[in-house]
């Protein structure tokens, strides 16, 4: 795996999350984007070589409504940038990790993406994304 791209942060109400961040991190958001096969609107801060991803819930059944319900607001996942997602998926499988999806998905910020399920990674929700190529 190749860097962190990015952390994952779980919010109840992006509006509110994106000037906080904004006066935490002292940069601005350079992007916000809807990934609604996921439920999630997302807001990008980018912070030296990895990324700070904002998550909200776009409906009641999206994953951060749930975690958010269950856990409240706070760090929902890590992203690993990995040069081939294809052959990353395939090596984890292979040594027992769970993967949540068989064949890589559309992410935010143009990414394939997939995630393994945290009962094979410690409790921790792992995605694996991969820069698309034009
Ligand atoms: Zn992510």
């Amino acid at each position: 795996m190749l860097k962190i791209e990015h952390l994952g942060i779980a919010v109840a109400d992006l509006q509110k999350s994106i000037p906080l961040f904004e006066q935490l991190l002292n940069i601005p958001c350079y992007k916000t984007e809807v990934v609604e096969s996921e439920g999630v609107s997302t807001a990008f801060f980018q912070l030296g070589e990895s990324k700070i991803e904002l998550l909200e819930a776009t409906r009641p059944d999206s994953p951060i409504n749930k975690y958010i319900e269950k856990k409240g607001e706070g760090i929902h996942h890590i992203a690993f940038e990995v040069e081939n997602i294809l052959a990353e998926m395939k090596r984890l499988s292979a040594l027992g990790f769970t993967l949540l999806n068989e064949t890589p998905k559309e992410g935010a910020d143009n990414k394939l993406i997939c995630f393994l399920h945290p009962k094979s990674t410690n409790s921790v929700l792992i995605e694996l994304c991969q820069e698309k190529k034009a």
